[in-house]
């Protein structure tokens, strides 16, 4: 049972950057919950004071923008699946977000709480990543967008200040990117993800029958301290004059070269850094070669 802890229930975003830059206690956010009260359970110390941003309807809107899709903090996972933008250009992203949980997780769960949670297997944050995101930090004094790249600093580590919130998470518009996400995990559902990948790709098709690859981000999760970018694959990809199973097996060599995942309860060192390789090649014969 939880005890002994304190919840204040700002009505604005304005009361929630008041609250917090005066608070002088530590804090979680209470959004879905459903991170932060597991850990409460498990660890009483974790939170004395949740500051409930649920109910704060400004950060749960998605909006179209010129060049940007804007994602309030607060969108819940259900919210994000049902957005048609996204389901016709972003697949990385809904493959990932369809995967969290269960249908009961992904009705109250939030992005801005997988992102907040700093976890190196939160699900969302590699397509995210993929599709280079910003987060906007919002504090009552100041105003800063972070790329989620830079947001990471370790497991359950962020750049995030204590008087700052994720407000938004910005998408970029893409022409011709084509997207997967992939995880291995125990179990298909339910479970936390022992190793991810999500890839977005262009390629173009010569005449001669070659692939050149004109554009591609990948982002691996859960095997280094943070989600990373594999940019080393990215630039090998991108110089690769035709993209045939020989190059395609070396750029997967070197993903699982790029990984630098631990041994845990989940898995091992060994094991996932050879699945890197194996869901990037996944992902490569599916968004590419339509196998
Ligand atoms: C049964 C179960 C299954 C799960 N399966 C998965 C899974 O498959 N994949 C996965 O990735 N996760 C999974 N999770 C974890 C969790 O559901 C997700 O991380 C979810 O997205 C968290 O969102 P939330 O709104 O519930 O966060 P909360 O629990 O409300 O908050 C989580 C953390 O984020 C911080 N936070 C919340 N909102 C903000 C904000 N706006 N700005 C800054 N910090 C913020 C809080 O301070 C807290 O530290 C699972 C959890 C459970 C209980």
């Amino acid at each position: 049972m939880l005890r002994n802890f304190k919840v204040l229930t700002p009505s604005s975003l304005n009361e929630v950057l008041y609250v917090i830059s005066h608070i002088d206690q530590p804090y979680r956010f209470l959004c879905g919950g459903t991170d932060v009260l597991v850990r409460m359970k498990d660890n009483p110390a974790y939170a004395k004071v949740l500051v409930d941003i649920s109910k704060i309807r400004e950060l749960a809107k998605i909006e179209e923008h010129k060049s940007t899709y804007v994602i309030g903090s607060g969108a819940k996972h259900d919210a994000v699946l049902a957005y048609a933008p996204f389901v016709e250009k972003y697949n990385g992203l809904v493959e990932a977000v369809a995967a969290i949980g269960s249908p009961q997780i992904r009705s109250i769960g939030t992005l801005g709480g997988n992102i907040g949670n700093a976890s190196p297997a939160g699900d969302s944050i590699a397509p995210l990543m993929a599709f280079d995101a910003e987060v906007e930090l919002r504090s009552h004094e100041s105003n800063r967008i972070v790329k989620l790249e830079d947001f990471f600093i370790g497991p359950g580590k962020s750049v995030m200040k204590s008087n700052e919130i994720i407000t938004k998470i910005i998408l970029p518009k893409f022409d011709g990117l084509r997207s997967g996400w992939k995880r291995l995990g125990q179990r298909r559902a339910v479970t936390i993800s022992k190793v991810s990948a999500a890839l977005a790709i262009n390629c173009v098709k010569h005449p001669n029958g070659s692939i050149r690859v004109a554009d591609v981000k990948i982002a691996l999760g859960a095997v280094a301290p943070t989600v990373i970018r594999a940019r080393k694959t990215e630039k090998f990809l991108l110089e690769t004059p035709n993209l045939n199973a020989a190059a395609v097996k070396q750029a997967c060599e070197i993903a699982c070269r790029e990984s630098r995942p631990i041994t845990d309860i989940r898995s091992n060192t060994e094991y996932r850094s050879e699945m890197c390789g194996v869901l990037l090649g996944d992902l490569i014969d599916r968004l590419v070669f339509g196998r």
